[in-house]
C-alpha cells in the first residue's frame, strides 16, 4: 500500500516542480514589449543627449568667442555660427554689445527689458553655463548663458539660439523618417512642435523624455513604426511559447506515466511468477505423492483383490499422464519465453481428425468429471497449414480447463467449422461460471489466474491459456473468450486462417 502511495507522492513532486519551473522561467523572461520599450527608451536617450551636445557646443563655442577688445570679430563669428543673438554685459548688467541677425526693432527693449530680468544672472558661476527656453509673444525662444573674468573683468555673456534651425536642420538629422520609429516633439501642453501626432499607437507603446538642459519644456516622444506588426509578433510568440511548454510538460508527463506504468507491470509480472513457481511445484508434488503413495502400496503387496490393484495402477498411470504433461507444457512453455521457434508446421493437415484424437485423449477425464460431450467437426474444412502437435496441446488445455473450472455445467459442446472463406474455427464451449468480463484478456497473459479460481483448491500454472494464445498467434490466428448465448458458461474461440495456395 506505501509504494503506490509514494510513486502518486513523486508524481504531484514532479507536476508541481515542472509547473513551478515553467512559471519561474515564463515570468523571468522579458516580453518582446518589455525588450521593445528598453531600446526605445535607450535611442530616445542617445537623440536627446545628440541634440543637447549639438546646442551646447555651439553655444559654448560663442562664449569663448568673446573679447571685450574685439566685438567686431564676435560679430563675424556670430554670422559664421548657427545661434542667432550674442549679447555681452558688464559685471553691472549694462550692455558691452548686442549682435543679433534678427529683423526686428526693438530687439535691444526685447533682451535688456524682458529676457535679462528672466535670467538668473546673479546664481551663475563663473564658467557655468545656464539656460531659459521660454515663450515670448507666443513664440519659443532658447538662451544659454554663462559668466566669464576676461582681462580681470567680470562679464555675463547671454546667447540666443536659432530655434527654427533646430527644427529645419538639426531634427532631422536626427530622426530618421525612414528609420523602425517615429518620432515627434511635444510641448509643455503636450502639443506637438515638430512632427505628426501618432496614429494608431497604443499610449503604452511611447517612450517620453524631457530635454533638461536646454530645450527644457519640451518632451521627446519615440514609438514603434508598426506598432501592430510588433502587437502580433509578440502574440504570436506568446502562443509559441505557450504550445512550447505545454508540449514539454506533455512529453515530462507521458514519459513518468510510461515509466510508472512499466515498473508497476514488472512488478506485477515478478509477483505472477512466485505465484508460479509455488503453483507449479504444488501440482509437480501431489501427482508424485499419488504415485509413491500408490506405488509403494502394490508393492508392498497391500492390495485387498486383483481389482483393486489395477484401481491403483491405474491411478499411477493416470498421474504420470498428467504429470508428463504438465512437464510437457512448462518446457513449451520455456521455449516460448526463450524465442526458440518451436513449430513444426504442416499444409493440408486434417484439423478435424487432430480434433478428434485430442478429445479421444480427453474423453476418460471428461468421464471421471461427469460430463457430456458434444462434438460436432465438420468434414469440407478448407486445407489448413498447421503444427499438429501445438493444435493438440491447445485443444487439450481449453479442454482441460473446462473440467477444471466447469465441471458443475455437465455439458462441453466442440464445434470445429468453417468460419466464412478465409478461415476455420474452433469453438469450446462449457456451462460453468464463465470468466468475468474484465479479466477477459488477462487470463491469456502468462502466469495469470482468475481471482476466483486462486482462492479455491483448482491447482493450476496460469500458463495454458498463455500457451494457447501463443499457438494461435503462430499460426496466424487468434483466441477469444466470451459468454454463452444463454448468459451462462464460456466460450473459447480459436480461429486459424484457411492456407491459399500461393
Ligand atoms: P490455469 O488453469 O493453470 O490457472 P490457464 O492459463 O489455463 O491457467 O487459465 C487462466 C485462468 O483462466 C484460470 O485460472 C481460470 O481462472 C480462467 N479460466 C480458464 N478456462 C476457464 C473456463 N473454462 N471457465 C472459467 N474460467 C476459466
Amino acid at each position: 500500500m506505501r509504494r503506490p502511495l509514494f510513486a502518486y507522492a513523486l508524481v504531484a513532486a514532479v507536476l508541481i516542480a515542472v509547473v513551478g519551473l515553467t512559471y519561474y522561467s515564463y515570468r523571468n523572461t522579458p516580453s518582446e514589449r518589455l525588450v521593445l520599450l528598453d531600446t526605445m527608451r535607450e535611442l530616445a536617450q542617445e537623440k536627446v543627449v545628440g541634440i543637447q551636445t549639438e546646442i551646447i557646443k555651439e553655444e559654448t563655442a560663442m562664449f569663448g568667442r568673446v573679447d571685450p577688445d574685439n566685438l567686431a570679430d564676435l560679430k563675424r563669428a556670430l554670422e559664421g555660427s548657427n545661434l542667432r543673438s550674442v549679447l555681452v554685459l558688464d559685471d553691472e548688467k549694462q550692455k558691452v554689445i548686442l549682435w543679433t541677425k534678427r529683423q526686428e526693432e526693438d530687439t535691444d527693449r526685447f533682451f535688456l527689458d524682458v529676457v535679462v530680468p528672466d535670467l538668473d544672472l546673479d546664481r551663475v558661476l563663473l564658467d557655468q553655463r545656464k539656460s531659459l527656453h521660454a515663450t515670448y509673444n507666443g513664440l519659443w525662444h532658447l538662451f544659454g548663458y554663462t559668466s566669464r573674468l576676461i582681462n580681470g573683468k567680470l562679464y555675463f555673456i547671454i546667447v540666443e539660439s536659432d530655434i527654427d534651425h533646430l527644427r529645419a536642420k538639426v531634427f532631422p538629422v536626427f530622426f530618421d523618417v525612414r528609420g523602425s520609429h517615429l518620432y515627434q516633439v511635444i510641448d509643455r501642453d503636450g502639443d506637438p512642435v515638430y512632427g505628426y501626432r501618432f496614429s494608431g499607437v497604443p499610449a503604452g507603446d511611447v517612450v517620453e523624455l524631457p530635454f533638461h538642459d536646454t530645450l527644457s519644456q519640451w518632451r521627446l516622444r519615440v514609438a514603434p513604426r508598426d506598432a501592430r506588426l510588433l502587437a502580433s509578433r509578440a502574440s504570436r510568440r506568446a502562443t509559441l511559447d505557450l504550445i512550447l511548454i505545454s508540449a514539454a510538460l506533455g512529453v515530462i508527463l507521458a514519459g513518468f506515466f510510461v515509466m510508472l506504468w512499466n515498473v508497476r507491470r514488472e512488478r506485477r509480472l515478478s509477483e505472477l511468477k512466485s505465484e508460479f513457481i509455488s503453483n507449479v511445484s504444488h501440482e509437480l508434488k501431489t501427482p508424485l505423492s499419488l504415485i509413491s503413495m500408490f506405488g509403494e502400496l502394490l508393492s508392498m503387496g497391500r492390495t485387498r483383490s486383483p481389482e483393486q490393484a489395477t484401481e491403483y495402477a491405474e491411478i499411477i498411470r493416470r498421474e504420470s499422464v498428467r504429470l508428463s504433461r504438465l512437464i510437457d507444457s512448462v518446457l513449451d512453455f520455456a521455449k516460448i519465453e526463450r524465442g526458440v521457434d518451436v513449430y513444426e508446421f504442416a499444409d493440408d493437415q486434417n484439423l478435424a481428425d487432430i480434433v478428434g484424437r485430442a478429445l479421444d485423449i480427453s474423453r476418460h477425464r471428461l468421464e471421471r468429471a461427469e460430463m457430456q460431450l458434444d462434438a460436432h467437426l465438420a468434414g469440407d474444412l478448407p486445407p489448413v497449414r498447421i503444427d499438429a502437435n501445438a493444435i493438440t496441446v491447445a485443444v487439450l488445455n481449453l479442454v482441460d480447463n473446462a473440467i477444471k473450472y466447469a465441471a458443475d455445467g455437465k455439458r462441453l459442446v466442440v464445434d470445429l467449422r468453417r468460419a466464412g472463406d478465409d478461415g476455420v474455427e474452433l469453438e469450446v464451449k462449457d456451462f460453468g461460471p464463465g470468466v468475468p468480463e474484465d479479466e477477459r484478456d488477462a487470463i491469456f497473459d502468462r502466469f495469470y489466474r482468475s481471482r476466483t479460481v486462486r482462492l479455491k483448491p483448482i491447482r493450476g500454472s496460469g500458463i495454458g491459456l498463455a500457451l494457447v494464445k501463443h499457438i494461435a498467434e503462430a499460426h496466424g490466428g487468434e483466441i477469444t473468450v466470451a459468454t454463452g448465448d444463454d448468459g451462462r458458461g464460456s466460450v473459447f474461440r480459436l480461429w486459424i486462417p484457411a492456407h491459399r495456395e500461393s
